[in-house]
Order: structure tokens, then C-alpha cells, then sequence
């Protein structure tokens, strides 16, 4: 095989694979395997006694090889932490969503430089666990100014930005959440279009109804934003309903539903996304994987990682608590983490290792992918390829 990618690098075999999971379709499960990656992407994948030659090889050794997960659910931008919170919550105090406005007044005091640094060291942290596609949402500045920036910053990591303006009502609108709103979907939104690819609403008592979430993301819809939503995290609510109706690509959370919300996700395209790191975190009840599983839905799993309800930007603890907590086998967490995450983000690129897809790979030092929810904790990513290059852990 010569160098044909567009990027003029060397074709890379990837031999001595003791376990190859494709996720196409399914979990794709092969043994001795290998894979052929070319100008950043899959060119074969299949038995290593039967692998095309390439410019360079690179043998792991027996381990298991998984795509890089898709981490469709993850508020990076932001300065300080809560781990005082944290700390208060485990000895009592419940969460609400009113701690954000916390990190709002420290990432408001932040340079872009120190927001910038935070981020970078972040998606570096969930590179080494795997990670290679990461969404990230704007939602704690909270004016015009701040949001735009927020998302300007994390364009630069990432194409998966989301405008999350409508996170919590800043202090200064408490008394009059309606010209808040007004303010999201006028001129926020104006500022904030540019750089971003989704719009969000935080639906949830504390935070936005049901009217106001419409409005939100029918603005946004009409700016050209795609539409996700956090709902039904702390109580019942109307979001995934919401969400289901305006055939948006994603509701996130899902930990509260009722059997009518089953039933419309599971005849929707939305793909609910459940975020375990959560309840693990705010010690509360973990969502039903197995119900929406059994009912059709499409799940995905993301860390939600932020530094109030969720500071772990570990995968591999998602799939174990899924598969521990939520009732899923470890080859449906496996493929929530990978292709969930991407249908979640209306990919079809990424999360999986067929001919053609962007080639992020994750050398795990593992027989088998089934060591992720079997040795919860342990650091097993061995390796990375992000498009095709290994990156340095
Ligand atoms: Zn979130």
C-alpha cells in the first residue's frame, strides 16, 4: 500500500491485535486482527494473516484495540473548581443547580488565557483515557461577552461547540428570567452563532421550562443551530418529551422518566444520553439503561464533565458504572461510549473502526475490551492514534 491519503504521511499497519472491537456493525469483535490506516483514515480492518502491506507497522503486542470514545456531553470551559461543594455534599448538603453561579463569577474574572490553558489541560486528560472526540458547551458566562468567548476558546479544541447561554439565570436577571431569555435568543445568540454547531437549554425546575426551553432552541434552530438538552436530571420534567418532539439529536441525562417519555424516545430519532459520572458524584439514583435499552432507545454515554456535578473526564468509569449500576452488558457500554456518543452528535466518522472512518484508536493494555468495566479505576489506555498519528501519553 502506498501513501494515497490527502496528507501525504506514510500508511500505517497496526498488527498484533489480540482483540479489534469495530463497532461495525455491533461490537465487531475480531482476534488476531489488524488495521490499515491511511491519510487519517481506516483503510482495512480485518484478520492479520491477511493484512496489505503499508509504509510503516506497528505491532501492540496481543492487546485490545476499541475506537477512541465520543464524549457527546462536557462543560470544559470554566476557571476554579468546587471540591469544597463536593465535599459538603458528601456530608449532606443536596445538589441544586443553583452552585453554578459559583463558576460563573470565576470563569467572568478569567483571561482567555487561563480559560484556554484550563480547557487544553482537560481534553489533554481525557486523551489519555481515551477520548478522541470531545463536545464542549459554553454556559458559565453568561452574558454576551462571556459566552462568545467561552465558545470562541473552545472552538479552537474541538468542532463540537455547543451554546449553552441558557444554563442557569445569572444573578442579575434573577428577578426577571424573561428578559434573560430575550437576552439568550437575541443578541447572545447573534454573538454566539459563529462558533457554534448546537444549542442547549438546562430544563430543569431551577433552571428553564418547558416554554422557555422552546423558545430557546427554536432560535437557536433558526440560526442554524441543532438542538441537545439537559432534562429530567432531578425530578420528572417535560424536556424529554420536549426534546423527542422537536427531534433534536440528543437528551442528556434521562434519569427521571415516566413511560410516555420511553415511549417517545423510542420512537424518536433522539438518542438519550445518560451520564452516570453524575449520580456517581451527587450520590443519587442512577438512570435505567436496561429500560431504554429494552424499549428500543438509542443510549449513549458522556461524562458531563464540569466542575460542579461532575468533575471526572473518565470513560472508562462511565462504562463501568453502566455496566456495575445501570444494568448494561459491557459490549452495549462499549458501543454507548463510542457509537452512542456519535449518533449523539449526528456522526458517522468517528466512534467506530470501519473502511473510511477517522482512524482514533485506543491501545488499551488489556486482552479484551471487557477489562474497562472489569477493573474499574485502573489507568489501562495504553495508546493513542488521533487521526491516524499516535499521540504522546
Ligand atoms: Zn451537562
Amino acid at each position: 500500500m502506498t501513501s494515497t491519503g490527502s496528507t501525504g504521511r506514510p500508511s500505517l499497519l497496526l498488527t498484533g491485535i489480540g482483540e479489534l472491537s469495530t463497532l461495525d456493525p455491533e461490537l465487531g469483535l475480531l482476534h488476531d486482527a489488524a488495521v490499515v490506516v491511511d491519510g487519517g483514515r481506516v483503510a482495512w480492518a480485518g484478520p492479520a494473516n491477511r493484512a496489505p502491506a503499508a509504509d510503516a507497522s506497528h505491532d501492540v503486542g496481543g492487546r485490545a484495540v476499541i475506537p477512541g470514545f465520543v464524549d457527546s456531553h462536557s462543560h470544559l470551559v470554566f476557571a476554579g473548581d468546587r471540591a469544597e461543594e463536593f465535599a459538603a455534599r458528601m456530608t449532606g448538603t443536596p445538589y441544586s443547580a443553583g452552585g453554578i453561579r459559583t463558576t460563573v463569577a470565576a470563569t467572568r474574572a478569567a483571561t482567555d488565557e487561563q480559560l484556554a490553558a484550563n480547557l487544553a489541560r482537560l481534553v489533554a486528560e481525557m486523551q489519555r483515557q481515551g477520548t478522541t472526540t470531545v463536545e464542549v458547551k459554553s454556559g458559565y458566562g453568561l452574558t454576551v461577552h462571556d459566552e462568545a468567548r467561552s465558545l470562541a476558546i473552545a472552538r479552537q479544541v474541538t468542532e463540537e461547540t455547543t451554546f449553552l447561554g441558557a444554563h442557569v439565570v445569572p444573578p442579575e436577571h434573577a428577578d426577571d428570567p424573561a428578559s434573560y431569555v430575550d437576552l439568550v435568543t437575541g443578541p447572545m445568540l447573534e454573538a454566539c452563532a459563529p462558533h457554534a454547531k448546537w444549542v442547549d437549554v438546562f430544563c430543569e425546575r431551577g433552571a428553564f421550562d418547558e416554554d422557555q426551553a422552546r423558545a430557546i432552541l427554536l432560535a437557536g434552530r433558526a440560526k442554524g443551530l441543532e438542538g441537545r438538552l439537559h432534562a429530567n436530571q432531578l425530578g420528572p420534567g417535560p424536556g424529554v418529551g420536549l426534546a423527542c418532539e422537536l427531534g433534536l439529536a440528543a437528551v442528556d441525562h434521562c434519569t427521571y422518566l415516566d413511560d410516555a417519555d420511553v415511549d417517545a424516545l423510542a420512537s424518536s430519532g433522539t438518542t438519550a444520553t445518560l451520564l452516570p459520572g453524575v449520580e456517581f458524584s451527587t450520590r443519587s439514583p442512577y438512570p435505567d439503561a436496561r429500560r431504554l435499552l429494552d424499549a428500543g432507545v438509542h443510549v449513549a454515554l458522556a461524562s458531563d464533565c464540569n466542575p460542579g456535578s461532575c468533575y471526572t473526564s473518565s470513560m472508562p468509569l462511565c462504562i463501568a458504572l453502566g455496566v456495575r449500576e445501570m444494568g448494561m452488558s459491557p459490549a452495549e457500554a462499549l458501543a454507548a461510549a463510542t457509537t452512542g456518543g456519535a449518533r449523539a452528535l449526528r456522526r458517522t466518522d468517528v466512534g467506530h473502526l470501519g473502511v473510511g472512518a477517522v482512524a482514533d484508536l485506543v491501545v488499551l493494555d488489556a486482552p479484551s475490551y471487557l477489562h474497562l468495566a472489569y477493573r474499574p479505576g485502573v489507568p489501562l489506555v495504553r495508546d493513542v492514534l488521533v487521526r491516524g498519528r499516535r499521540s504522546v501519553l
